[in-house]
């Protein structure tokens, strides 16, 4: 078995690990280990919330939740010899939930804390929780669904360097401060009511590995927060990043400085409920090599990535479009994310002929393997977005052709809610 060089445990907080957890991107946090080039090693990991999610029938915690503190990731390692310019080479061997763990979560969040990609149609907290027995994992609080996991790491990369990072906070400041424009503003009253358009650094709840104090302090007002995929891959929630995928992330300092986290058992693209991927705390097996000069080799300055070969298999699919007209019959240029919404909306109301709540046809989406794809680019003024929601993953047949009047009478349980 690989050396465990990073261990948490999971019945402890996240300020009180075996190993320092981080929680934003520094370049002067510290290496928590270093490994040589070509060495396989075990990194253990919490959920990305550090633990707040409980495996139980109440949404109170999804409701309820920290959201300053996230992503609770593992790492800073570095990697011997590792010189900016260079590209890390990632091998993602293995991984998988603690054998004393196995179960993950999937939540909605409130339109009040957190919200998600249909918050305005889903303002409520919910939650699932899923049973992962080997690759295969399924609900008490959704029936008769079913399915293999990719399971995949939703989060990885590089430290940026000092400049790297002040080139981030600059340009998410000025898109904060610019604010929305029409397009972005249209579903709102005004352009007040529209959230923050991105998050800047914030010092609140900042874990940032084992960096001393006085050094802590300063850093926590400019270190990045984890929330979006950037320049050194980051969260990029690539749903098919398993066991076998190789990714290419490009050295910004010393040493390269992987850190890691927030795996999910399975998600489907997207991810859209926000807290969308089936979430679990657990390890990961890597093998890092070094290219020398690699950026240049490349001609690359941004991250590549090769899925690996263990997709779950589906044949059949029924495929939802959408395209750039929103619910109220409001025409937008070109807008690809008004599509994949009104894609997800026309699939979560297809599911309700079978008995599922809109609810639960909502959590499908965002953890079964659904693929999702842009169509169309080219025809003004609409962007044409598919789901695919794969047949077999159910229990019984959704296929249109099947569809019997009644069975939408159906009962496929509860989602877990809040009190
Ligand atoms: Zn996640």
């Amino acid at each position: 078995m690989p050396e465990t060089v990073f261990e948490v445990d999971t019945d402890a907080p996240p300020d009180e690990q075996p190993d320092p957890i981080v929680n934003r991107w520094h370049p002067d946090i510290p290496p928590a280990a270093t490994v040589e080039p070509g060495e396989k090693f075990r990194m253990e990991f919490l959920d990305w919330t550090g633990g707040q999610v409980n495996n139980d029938d109440s949404a109170n915690d999804i409701r309820d939740m920290e959201l300053d503190p996230n992503h609770h990731l593992s790492g800073p390692i570095a990697v011997e010899g590792a010189e900016p310019g260079d590209m890390l080479v990632v091998d993602v061997l293995d991984l998988g939930p603690f054998p004393d763990h196995e179960w993950g979560f999937t939540g909605i969040f409130d339109l009040e804390n957190g919200g998600g990609f249909l918050t305005d149609h889903f303002p409520e907290a919910r939650k699932t929780i899923w049973d992962l027995n080997g690759v295969i994992t399924e609900s008490r609080h959704i029936e008769d669904v079913r399915f293999p996991g990719c399971a995949h790491p939703g989060l990885l990369g590089t430290a940026p360097s000092h400049e790297l990072l002040e080139e981030w906070n600059e340009r998410e400041r000025a898109l904060i401060e610019r604010g929305p424009d029409a397009e972005t503003a249209v579903n709102h009253e005004t352009r007040e009511d529209v959230p923050p358009l991105a998050l800047p650094p914030e010092p609140n709840g900042v874990l940032l590995g084992g960096m001393d104090d006085d050094e802590a302090e300063d850093a926590a007002e400019e270190a990045a927060r984890t929330i979006p995929p950037r320049e050194n891959a980051g969260n990029c929630d690539i749903k098919n990043l398993g066991r076998g995928s190789r990714v290419y992330l490009p050295v910004y300092v010393d040493g390269g400085k992987i850190t890691t986290g927030d795996l999910h058992f399975s998600q489907g693209d997207g991810e859209i409920t926000f807290c969308g991927a089936i979430e679990m705390a657990g390890w990961m097996d890597l093998q890092v090599d070094v290219m020398k000069n690699g950026m240049e080799k490349m001609n690359a300055d941004y991250p590549l990535f090769k899925p690996g070969y263990m997709d779950p298999d589906f044949s059949s699919y029924v495929v939802f479009e959408g395209y750039s007209v929103d619910e109220d019959g409001t025409q937008h240029y070109k807008n690809a994310n008004v599509g994949m919404r009104r894609a997800c909306l026309n699939a979560i109301d297809y599911m309700t002929n079978f008995g599922y709540t809109r609810e639960q046809g909502y959590f499908i989406l965002s953890t079964a393997p659904v693929e999702s794809r842009l169509a169309g680019v080219v025809d003004l003024p609409n962007t044409c977005v598919t789901v695919s929601v794969p047949q077999e993953i159910f229990e019984f047949d959704i296929d249109p052709d099947t569809l019997e009047d009644g069975s939408g009478a159906d009962d496929r349980g509860e989602v877990a809610k809040t009190s």
